[in-house]
């Protein structure tokens, strides 16, 4: 079985590390918002070259608590995809505004920015493009848009620390950058974590209060706020493995380019597409075939942990039904979402295993097609 990530790989590289690091939260007593927070902070925000870096529960906190500063809410609409995780969009009901979900492009799975001008309505206050995948979306452009229509620009980076557009990171090109220590993510906790950055210390410390029941000194409340805290043992595994951000990623790109080779004799397997001037960080490394859905299945049969992100773009969810979107309203959404399968992807991943994913998924294709022709 090759799994889609292993992340025990990873831990038997830095497990002594991590767990000196929590026996010494565990003995000192400090558990939250303690000396770990303030440091990791610190290193965050100089790792991804930005003025501020709050530390949070979750991504999901990330993306609703960036609204809540930007006085988003009721009545407001914000811009974004349906080709994503939901949380981008749940954080948008959340502070009770209505998402507006835009069309992607083929080749990136992001936002087309072009398609981006037609949603805008004077009711519009924010877009939210996602670096899917790990791939940068064109930020020049939705920056153009944004500052052209006085919108605010919150980045949801959940999968993509460490990517790059143009040189600077992604996360800190809008006003507000939105990150995921999840497991699974490239730089991944031990439980829930997320951060939320920016260069305004006015957001900052916005967000500083909203995260501890909205008031910045103890016992004073100024708003409704929320507990969302990243505790310190998470924050002291997330301070042993940001040293090794650059390592882990740089080789989940090799792996990307391995996969890539891989495949380029393979007319039916499109692989990733990389826009100029980028560095992708390849949380996934995701490709479009025919037949996905029984491919899919062979796929798993065969020992391959290939899985589909995301089955049912946003704005078909049930949650969304209220929006009277329709199949139809995001073709090239929905075309996609029945092409894409991400294949196994992690930074140590082996050559033989990726040759083993390349080669079953070949032969996987090929007797689909057969049994289509027969
Ligand atoms: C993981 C993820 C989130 C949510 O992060 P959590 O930490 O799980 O709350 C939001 N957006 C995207 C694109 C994600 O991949």
């Amino acid at each position: 079985m090759i799994p889609i990530l292993d992340s025990k790989r990873q831990y038997a590289q830095i497990g002594d590390k991590v767990e000196k690091a929590v026996v010494d939260v565990l003995r000192s007593g400090s558990y939250i918002l303690g000396e770990n927070n303030k440091e990791f902070s610190k290193e965050i925000a100089s790792y991804l070259d930005v003025k501020h870096a709050v530390t949070l529960n979750s991504g999901t906190d990330a993306l609703h608590l960036a609204l809540r500063a930007l006085d988003i809410g009721e009545g407001d609409e914000v811009i974004s995809t349906a080709f994503t995780f939901v949380a981008t969009s749940e954080a948008i009901g959340i502070v009770g505004a209505k998402p507006i979900f835009v069309d992607i492009n083929a080749d990136t799975f992001n936002l087309d920015a072009e398609k981006i001008e037609n949603a805008i309505t004077p009711k519009t206050k924010a877009i939210i493009p996602v670096h899917l995948y790990g791939q940068p979306c064109d930020m020049d452009v939705i920056m153009d848009i944004a500052k052209r229509h006085n919108l605010y620009v919150i980045e949801d980076a959940c999968q993509a620390i460490g990517a790059e557009y143009k040189g600077k990171k992604v996360g800190t090109i809008g006003d507000i950058g939105c990150f995921s220590f999840y497991p699974t993510k490239n730089l991944g906790t031990m439980g829930d974590g997320g951060l939320l950055t920016t260069n305004s210390t006015a957001i900052n410390d916005r967000v500083i209060a909203l995260r501890n029941h909205g008031g910045a000194i103890r016992y004073h409340h100024d708003e409704i706020g929320v507990n969302s805290r990243l505790d310190e043992i998470q924050a002291a595994i997330l301070r042993v493995k940001l040293p090794y951000i650059n390592e882990w990623n740089k080789k989940r790109r090799e792996n990307a380019a391995r996969y890539n080779e891989l495949f380029k004799d393979c007319a039916d397997v499109q692989t990733p597409v990389e826009l100029d001037n980028t560095y992708c960080v390849y949380h996934q490394y995701t490709v479009k075939i025919p037949n996905r859905d029984e491919v899919h299945k062979l796929l798993l049969d065969n020992g391959i942990g290939a899985m589909l992100y995301y089955p049912i773009p946003l704005h078909l969810q049930k949650v969304h039904n209220y929006l009277g979107l329709t199949e139809g309203t995001l073709p090239i959404t929905e075309e996609n979402t029945k092409l894409v399968i991400s294949l196994p992807m992690f930074p140590e991943i082996t050559p033989e295993e990726q040759k083993q994913v390349a080669d079953t998924l070949i032969a996987c294709i090929e007797k689909t097609k057969s049994k289509v022709s027969a």
